[in-house]
């Protein structure tokens, strides 16, 4: 069998090296004959998997003691009504820093517990999208917290400088940036993430959150939304997903391997700069983002003539570079190019446009 490289927004690829191990073991996990799949979440054997699960995360992303880690399910999207629930208190409203797709879906959530006032950071100069820096947000004085999202999947934009506000909790949908790059925890009083994207398969959701704003849940959030209760209960208040905990673990040791984030975000730079080059050395293929504003990790673009759109999806698919089809909603190419991703894959990718440029440019 011919191998390919998956360039899928999400669920999303996983490297090789996990998915055999994953094999290798399955049906006879930890000597105990059995699949992990199918033993309890309380067993000593599972709760060593999670108590490492956490402390690799916790090394690879440099978090200080005071914040804590929670496990939870029902994806982002979950986290879009969890996060006012959980942190609105007695304020009114929040700001929703709107930069795109996602970032818009959370305020439009958040509309259901709360007044919050959605702004804008998207512009455009000269043809160009861009992203207005941190210090130029249009915050408010009074609100509970600002929400934010770093990597706009679909959009491919990126907001690269953290926000770091005196006083004000800043929380971040970092579902597609998480891993990709250093961060300082310290600058967010929370930080989530669904698994699908630069993690490992679908179905858990990472929470960071400083330990002080644990325990202010609105009396309707439901007890499986409810940090504290995810936090007394070890994120197992309910039963876990624990093949996808499991399988994100061993994503986490993989980096590790690898050489933690800042060999990763060293790579993820050279694979990102590698598309944009051929994009920008060509009058073919489009992208009008501000170089500043592009996102590393989902990597669009458009055909000058929309029409070899198709023609581009059946070649690079013969060819073996899968999945990429833009956003139904942008339509176009997107090239989804997560941690997972090796550089092979992406030079594979550069050569196949060039090859298809010359061929019907
Ligand atoms: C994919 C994605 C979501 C939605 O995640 P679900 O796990 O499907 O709820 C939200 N935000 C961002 C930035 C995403 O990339």
């Amino acid at each position: 069998m011919n191998s390919i490289y998956n360039f899928s927004a999400g669920p999303a690829m996983i490297p090789k090296d996990v998915l055999c191990k994953a094999q290798k073991e399955l049906k006879n996990w930890n000597n105990l004959r059995c699949s992990i799949m199918e033993i309890s979440h309380r067993t000593q054997e599972f709760y060593q998997v999670v108590t490492e699960a956490e402390k690799d995360l916790r090394d690879l992303l440099n978090i200080p003691d005071n914040y804590r880690i929670l496990f939870c399910q029902g994806g982002a999207r979950g986290q879009f009504s969890a996060v006012p629930m959980n942190l609105i208190r007695n304020f009114s409203g929040a700001d929703y820093i709107n930069s795109g797709y996602w970032s818009n879906c959370a305020f439009v959530e958040s509309k259901k517990y709360c007044n919050p006032k959605s702004i804008s950071i998207k512009k455009t100069k000269n043809n160009k999208t861009y992203l207005l820096k941190p210090s130029e947000w249009n915050i408010s004085d009074i609100s509970a917290y600002i929400h934010y999202c770093p990597n706009e999947t679909i959009d491919g934009l990126s907001v690269y400088e953290e926000p770091n506000f005196h006083n004000k909790i800043v929380i971040g949908d970092f579902s597609s940036f998480i891993l990709s790059r250093s961060i300082n925890i310290e600058n967010y009083g929370l930080i989530y993430a669904s698994s699908q994207k630069n993690i490992g398969p679908s179905g858990i959701t990472i929470i960071i959150i400083r330990q002080d704003l644990i325990g202010y849940a609105s009396k309707l959030c439901p007890s499986v939304f409810d940090y504290n209760t995810l936090y007394k209960y070890n994120s197992m208040f309910n039963t876990p997903p624990t093949f996808a905990w499991y399988l994100s673990g061993l994503i986490f040791k993989w980096l590790k391997k690898k050489g933690g984030i800042k060999k990763i975000a060293q790579l993820n730079k050279e694979k990102s700069d590698l598309l944009y080059e051929v994009i920008d050395n060509s009058k073919f293929y489009i992208n009008n983002i501000n170089k500043e504003n592009r996102s590393e990790m989902n990597v669009v673009f458009h055909l000058l003539n929309s029409e070899l759109d198709k023609i581009f999806l059946e070649e690079s698919k013969k060819n073996g570079l899968y999945a990429l089809k833009g956003h139904l909603i942008v339509g176009g190419i997107r090239a989804s190019i997560y941690n997972a991703m090796p550089l092979k894959g992406v030079k594979k990718l550069a050569k196949f446009m060039l090859f298809f440029e010359k061929k019907y440019g």
